[in-house]
């Protein structure tokens, strides 16, 4: 074939410096930056560009979260002296004006990338040897002098499970022809509450089943105890220690069928049991790049895989699935590939202290080590811990109580983590993450003046400790 970008950067031997397979959040990032940088970029998407946190991930869960809890407001306005009267959600509209939203968005990133020089193929790429990529819709073959891999990931289902193809993943769930007026949601990780959350406040009877005794392990078990005490007083059924046995289609309706003996009626039935690596058939053999156990593939702390040419960002290797760790993998890459002519070094992306929210309501953000990760890693740590009633439920009558805590190293007085649930949860922790990242003590915490009235105000007027764990030796 004839050269497929042609002018700036590749060398003859290569059509271009760089083919990027995926458009999503690390993908977009590497593109564009590499070809600011005077790369020739070619990008292959083969859905929507922007990925999964544009079309049918973050963005559209945020928007969802915001209108569900509208309905929140519209029953606690009552007590600040609103008459509201008679509300009743569209879901339709809802759908609709999500579209549009992301629409626009998908046009804004595949501008941002022709803007910047990239060439952008709608198609779905794989790899058909070490230095070259595929593009499925005509056929093309184009030669690479680097590829980055930024392929993310897919919902996991049970495949073997009878009735698997009645239930819906997070990709079909934004746009559900009819709302769910009983939805059941497998799984206890950020999919399965956040959607708890958002399909309730829209008015949907929620039935949680999840595999273990208490949904979203790994967090911290406050944060896990208070979100499952707010859950069920907002009228979220958990079904724990449990799955699905079979689903079988009526008449009435789907019916799931637990190995536990429960049977569980719903409209639809929501899996959000993981995600895998997005790696099938995408030629990683051809190349000779390895995977990892996980299945994932297999990087170095550069996002480089075995074949030195070849890299990978983003979910397809598994590391923490997030759109800003994807991002900023993505922009590494192609900063250490092709920094050097604007006098930029090579750099690798810091996985550690990485703030994260879920968006639930009441919603929950993180930062740091949790309270028994910090107690088996640390000799002496002690624990500052506050909860209360935000002073928004002083007059709105909501029962929520906002947590909040601080893991303190004893000997170091250094913030080891924070956490906190209740409003405005993420928007706080991503403020704490850059104290806590810059190596924050408690004492600077301390010495932080209070902004009053805040929930915040709270992070720096604990002055009494609640406990101190020592670790025995
Ligand atoms: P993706 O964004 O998934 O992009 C990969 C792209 O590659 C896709 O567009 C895909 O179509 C394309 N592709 C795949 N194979 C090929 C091929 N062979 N050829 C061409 N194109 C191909 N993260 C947060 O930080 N905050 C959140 O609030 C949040 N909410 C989420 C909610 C949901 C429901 C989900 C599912 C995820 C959420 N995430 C969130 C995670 C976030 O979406 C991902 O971490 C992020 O999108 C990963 O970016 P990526 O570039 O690795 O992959
Ligand atoms: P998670 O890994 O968060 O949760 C998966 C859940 O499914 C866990 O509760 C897990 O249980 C359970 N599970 C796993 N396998 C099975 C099985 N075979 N049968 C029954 N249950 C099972 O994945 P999600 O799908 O919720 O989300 C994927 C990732 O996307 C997240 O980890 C996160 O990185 C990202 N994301 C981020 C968001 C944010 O930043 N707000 C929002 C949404 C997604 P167990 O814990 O027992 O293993």
């Amino acid at each position: 074939m004839g050269r497929a970008a042609t002018g700036r950067g590749a060398d003859m031997e290569f059509d271009v410096d760089l083919f990027v397979i995926g458009g999503g959040s690390g993908g977009v990032r590497a593109a564009r930056i590499a070809a600011g940088h005077g790369a020739t970029v070619m990008l292959a998407e083969e859905f929507r560009m922007g990925g999964t946190c544009v079309i049918r991930g973050c963005v559209p869960k945020k928007l969802y979260v915001l209108a569900g809890r509208f309905a929140r407001d519209f029953r606690e306005a009552r007590g600040f002296g609103w008459q509201v009267g008679e509300t009743s959600h569209d879901w339709h509209a809802l759908v609709a004006a999500k579209e549009a939203e992301i629409t626009r968005l998908e046009g804004l990133y595949a501008k941002g990338q022709t803007s910047a020089g990239v060439t952008v193929v709608k198609s779905r790429a794989v790899l058909e040897g070490p230095h070259t990529v595929r593009i499925l819709d005509d056929n093309r073959v184009v030669r690479a002098k680097h590829i980055l891999i930024a392929t993310g990931g897919r919902p996991n289902l049970d495949s073997k499970l009878p009735g698997i193809e009645h239930v819906v993943t997070s990709n079909e769930v934004f746009d559900l022809k009819a709302f769910p007026r009983r939805l059941v949601i497998a799984g206890g990780g950020y999919i399965a509450l956040e959607f708890a959350g958002i399909f309730r406040d829209l008015g949907a009877d929620v039935t949680v089943i999840y595999r273990g005794d208490k949904p979203l392990r790994g967090f911290d078990e406050d944060l896990r105890d208070g979100l499952m005490e707010a859950y069920r007083k907002a009228g979220i059924r958990f079904v724990l220690n449990d799955t699905f046995a079979s689903i079988e289609k009526t008449a009435e309706g789907l019916v799931g069928h637990t190995k536990g003996g429960e049977q569980l009626a719903a409209d639809q039935i929501l899996f959000a049991i993981g995600r895998s690596p997005n790696v099938e058939g995408l030629g990683l053999e051809k190349a000779g790049v390895a995977l990892a156990k996980d299945g994932a593939i297999a990087v170095d702390a550069a996002s480089r895989t075995n074949v030195p040419h070849i890299f990978a960002v983003g979910d397809v290797t598994n590391r923490v699935n997030l759109t800003p760790v994807a991002i900023r993998e993505g922009h590494a890459v192609a900063d250490t590939l092709f920094g050097a002519a604007k006098g930029i070094a090579p750099w690798q992306v810091d996985h550690t202290i990485i703030p994260t929210a879920v968006f639930t309501t009441p919603e929950l953000g993180t930062v740091g080590l949790t309270e028994a990760d910090a107690r088996t890693g640390f000799p002496v740590v002690d624990l500052y811990k506050t909860s209360f009633r935000g002073m928004k439920a002083t007059l709105s009558g909501s029962e929520d109580r906002v947590m909040m805590k601080l893991l303190v190293n004893a000997e170091t007085d250094r913030i080891l983590g924070c956490h906190i649930l209740g409003d405005g949860a993420a928007e706080m922790i991503q403020l704490v993450g850059i104290a806590v990242k810059m190596g924050a003590t408690k004492r600077d915490f301390d010495q932080t003046m209070a902004l009053h009235p805040s929930a915040a105000e709270e992070l720096v007027t604990m002055r009494t400790r609640t406990a101190r764990f020592e670790r025995a030796s």
